[in-house]
């Protein structure tokens, strides 16, 4: 039997459709070969001719039966394709509201904009100790599955939850986290698993701020580690982040907001234990009103304070370490209220009267004009000597700023550090589950650094993703005494290599920030130069300030532009000086292992240092970029060293409404998430699974009456396979199941209606 066979009349195919992405039509002919039209009728009754090109026939996806549709999991249907997934998943959300489907391996939730009563207590009883398959698919179900696998194989696992901005990783990992201190409470008075819970709301009061696309949206991806004891009971936590969003303290595009935790503290003005902050409304600080947005609806920011410091409370962690989190944290907003004058030439002014200033310095115990000074002017290290050179206002703002993004990011990793130190095992570690919530895949229409990064991570998770999965392919062939089948893979490691390897992207950008005088273009001149072989780097036709790279996902081009500033993250080193000098302990220790330097100004030569100079660049600063490479190693490391369970959210429209489904978007991130390259890959392999028994319950009503006198009832299906299926490359024989290719259970299905 081949495909062909199947577009006969009555049978249903999927045509592309630009509202829904796909249509579904039924074909009224028979479809020969050598027929340069299929005949169909869409579902409004339009007759429509489908093009068939008689070079190479491609013909339309065709429909599932019925009986497959709503499926648990996307991988019990026959055919399975695009279309297939996306109506699936359609079915299910609209119009049985049910948010969670398997895909294989992988849990896909739909993020429903709307409390579902699916997520309490009572819910997770259900759940725990049950077997994955016997239940609906449910975040929970990973978590069991999780818990269960860590408490039988001994082994570490890890929960991947990777989607788009709003598409609920952080709610589910968030879930998740819950589900392990409910199943494995304790009894105990330490309430460790309580505190656990209680790092969320802190590190999302620090790194999560309302974006156009998310009031809560993480701007950092973070990896938590829960330990267990012997008995598999938490007894502690340790979280990894990666790559804080500096820029936001700084600066919000229109309608966003900095980090929660600010206007939370202005909306707190006049509490007394704020008084010596002398803060007041978040629209009176430039870094916190720039965009014009101050308010979430439906966030009340004073109430969520108490949260905050309630759960800071609840970790230990003291009222003289959370009065010096917000002392730095109010200085960094008065520090942005500095006004930076032009002072002639180029030139620029700051009174130390300017009141802000006044209570920065007041605040963090550092000298105002010293500040004012290295506001205004730079040190340059010459040939033969150390100048200090006024620089202009744009300048002595960008400085400004960047200060505030250091101190920010400082205190950032030091609460970060400070939980971490709360929820260490005070014993052994059994074992541990992570949960990683880490930003999916993303291309806008103009993409810099930051979305280079989070690519890059993307195609590692990726990697891990397919070589998981042919691992486990292998390992039930062997189970099966299948003869090995070389699977055909995707991997993705030419891109990999075209991003990390030697002489790959990172490593002439590290190489051009070395250079004083390296800009984007000659970096991005040096990428042309070497990589224009490379199948995956491409020069954009219509510009000389971009590149391009075909990721797994999708084809992104890159601006240039920025790209050697973020990656070297130059410090001030005049303005850290000052900071290290402060007599506030809290804040100098952020800076004292610090001995790194700033890279040389643009223009000047840097030779080493004379006795009595202190060297501008002592020691290279690792990149932000090669500091990302290094932590992707890591995560990398840990996360093949552990069982991967893998969910995939998806946001469903971008104007969050409940149980709306726009076909558009969700195609859009099934193929960004990888969803349909494992469908790929069970497609080329053998998608549909029956056990002897299951194939003998469901098609005995096929065979012949000699196969049914047949005692051993297994011979008897294969016999009966054998005879339907002529082309013996469409199945195998396993030893508890058969393997079909995808195509054959829906041709099953065709001669069983058709009985
Ligand atoms: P980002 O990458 O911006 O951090 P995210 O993927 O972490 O995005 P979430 O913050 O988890 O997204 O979810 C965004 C919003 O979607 C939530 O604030 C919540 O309103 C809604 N949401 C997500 N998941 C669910 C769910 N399972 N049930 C109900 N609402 C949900
Ligand atoms: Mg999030």
């Amino acid at each position: 039997m081949t495909l062909l066979e199947l577009y006969t009349e009555y049978n249903r195919v999927w045509v592309p459709d630009p509202k829904h992405v796909w249509k579904s039509a039924e074909i009224i002919r028979d479809f020969h070969l050598g027929n340069s039209v299929l005949d169909l009728r869409l579902e409004d009754g339009t007759e429509y001719q489908y093009k068939v090109d008689l070079e190479s026939p491609l013909l339309p996806h065709l429909r599932n039966p019925d009986i497959l549709v709503g499926e648990n999991d996307l991988t019990a249907l026959s055919y399975l394709h695009e279309p297939a997934v996306l109506h699936n998943l359609r079915v299910r959300f609209v119009e049985s509201k049910i948010i969670y489907t398997y895909c294989g391996i992988i849990l896909v939730a739909v993020n429903p904009y709307k409390q579902l009563h699916i997520y309490g207590d009572a819910v997770i009883q259900a759940y725990s100790g049950q077997n994955m398959g016997d239940m609906d698919p449910h975040i929970f179900a990973v978590a069991e599955e999780a818990y269960k696998q860590m408490a039988r194989n001994r082994k570490n696992q890890s929960i991947i939850v990777s989607g788009e901005s709003g598409a609920g990783k952080t709610v589910s990992a968030r879930y998740a986290m819950r589900y392990f201190a409910v199943v494995s409470k304790s009894g105990s008075k330490t309430r460790v698993e309580d505190k656990v819970l209680a790092s969320n709301p802190i590190t999302e009061a620090i790194g999560n701020a309302k974006t156009t696309r998310n009031y809560n949206s993480s701007r950092f991806g973070k990896y938590t580690e829960i330990s267990f004891d012997k008995q598999y009971r938490i007894i502690g936590a340790n979280m990894r982040t990666y790559l804080l969003e500096k820029s936001r303290v700084v600066f919000q595009a229109e309608n966003e907001r900095n980090y929660h935790i600010f206007y939370q503290m202005c909306a707190c003005a006049e509490l007394p234990e704020f008084q010596t902050l002398r803060l007041s409304s978040a629209d009176k600080f430039q870094y916190t009103s720039m965009s014009g947005e101050i308010g979430i609806e439906g966030v009340d920011d004073r109430r969520d304070m108490e949260e905050t410091r309630k759960t800071f409370s609840l970790l230990g962690l003291t009222d003289e370490f959370q009065s010096d989190v917000f002392r730095v944290l109010a200085a960094i907003l008065h520090l942005g209220n500095v006004q930076i004058k032009a002072a002639g030439g180029e030139h620029s002014s700051v009174p130390s009267s300017d009141p802000h200033l006044v209570v920065f310095c007041d605040l963090l115990h550092v000298s105002a004009p010293e500040l004012c000074r290295w506001l205004c002017n730079r040190r340059m290290v010459l040939v033969m000597e150390t100048v200090v050179m006024p620089v202009p206002p744009e300048r002595a703002t960008s400085a400004r700023d960047a200060l505030a993004k250091q101190v920010y990011a400082k205190l950032f990793d030091c609460v970060i550090q400070k939980i971490n130190a709360a929820l260490k095992v005070p014993g052994i570690q059994h074992a541990f589950v992570g949960v990683l919530d880490i930003y999916g895949f993303e291309t806008f229409d103009t993409n810099s650094f930051e979305q280079f990064c989070i690519n890059y991570a993307n195609e590692k998770l990726q990697q891990q993703f397919n070589l998981h999965v042919f691992k486990l392919e292998q390992e039930e062939y062997m189970k099966e005494d299948i003869p090995w089948t070389l699977i055909d893979f995707y991997d993705n490691q030419p891109v990999i290599d075209l991003i990390e390897a030697k002489m790959g992207i990172l490593d002439l950008l590290d190489e051009e920030c070395l250079f004083p005088q390296g800009t984007d273009q000659n970096w991005l001149q040096k990428l042309y130069n070497y990589l224009h072989d490379n199948p995956l780097f491409e020069k954009p036709r219509m510009s000389n300030e971009a590149f391009m790279i075909q990721h797994f996902a999708d084809k992104v081009e890159y601006q240039s532009k920025g790209f050697l500033e973020k990656n070297r993250d130059a410090l001030y080193e005049d303005l850290l000086e000052i900071m290290r000098a402060s007599k506030f302990e809290f804040l100098a220790n952020f800076f004292h292992e610090e001995a790194q330097s700033i890279k040389p100004t643009k223009g000047f030569q840097v030779k080493s240092a004379r006795p009595g100079v202190k060297p501008a660049n002592k020691e290279l600063r690792t990149t932000v970029g090669d500091k990302f490479r290094s932590s992707l190693y890591l995560l990398m490391e840990t996360l093949n060293a552990t069982t991967p369970h893998y969910v995939r959210c998806i946001k469903p429209n971008d104007e969050k409404l409940p149980f709306e489904y726009d076909s558009r978007r969700v195609v859009q991130q099934l193929r960004a998430c990888g969803v349909l390259e494992t469908i790929h890959i069970s497609a080329q392999s053998y998608p549909s699974r029956w056990t002897y028994i299951e194939f003998y319950n469901r098609y005995s009503i096929l065979m012949t009456p000699m196969e049914l006198t047949v005692k051993d009832k297994q011979q008897a299906c294969k016999t009966a396979v054998q005879r339907i299926i002529q082309d013996s490359n469409q199945y195998k024989f396993g030893r508890t199941k058969i393997f079909f290719r995808a195509g054959q259970v829906a041709y099953l299905e065709k001669l069983r209606l058709d009985r």
